[in-house]
């Protein structure tokens, strides 16, 4: 009896990319980084009650250079953004970002000049979480979507085929303006 037996099909065919989305998704390390309120939930999440760590993500880095994962928890200030623009530019290839609360993806409810109406505008984002605050628990399964994103993350050549057709897409989208979502 071999190990292939043991082995689920396919397992040693696995793709270079989706061997190396494993390694990624298993060792990401968010910067140590919290703007407003919502950096007190996302601290929860280090503590053993959620408890991170099972992700290998306990080690939130002092240093943007050894940081992959940036969680914009709170609201951004026109003053802030600079700043979070150079942190986030001071972090490696690849790296991710969390837009953490209604105020860190639109602003919420501080529609007012002070406020950047969404860190997008600064940064990319890759998952937005609603909420104000949102749960350590809904943190979580935002970093557990993430996982499943990063997991997936073409490489080469395909990443270039994916990106341009995100951006088809992108194009081809129906305006926000247009959206009327129940009301339609
Ligand atoms: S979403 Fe709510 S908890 Fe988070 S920064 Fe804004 S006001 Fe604070």
């Amino acid at each position: 009896m071999g190990i292939e037996e043991k082995l689920p099909a396919g397992f040693l065919l696995s793709t270079v990319e989706q061997v190396a989305g494993y390694m990624r998704k298993s060792s990401v390390w968010p910067a140590t980084f919290g703007l407003a309120c919502c950096a007190i939930e996302m601290m929860a999440v280090g503590t053993p009650d959620y408890d991170i760590a099972r992700f290998g993500m306990e080690r939130f880095s002092a240093t943007p250079r050894q940081a992959d994962l940036m969680i914009v928890a709170g609201r951004v200030s026109q003053k802030m953004a600079p700043v979070v623009r150079q942190v986030y530019d001071q972090m490696p290839e690849p790296k991710w970002v969390i837009s953490m609360g209604v105020c860190a993806s639109s602003g919420g409810m501080f529609n007012n000049y002070a406020i950047v109406q969404g860190v997008d505008h600064v940064i990319p984002v890759d998952i937005y979480l609603p909420g104000c605050p949102p749960r350590p628990e809904m943190l979580l399964n935002a970093i557990l979507e993430l996982h499943k994103q990063i997991q997936n993350t073409k490489l080469g050549v395909n990443r270039v085929e994916a990106a341009r057709a995100a951006e088809q897409a992108a194009m081809a989208a129906t305006p926000t303006h247009q959206m009327k979502g129940l009301l339609a």
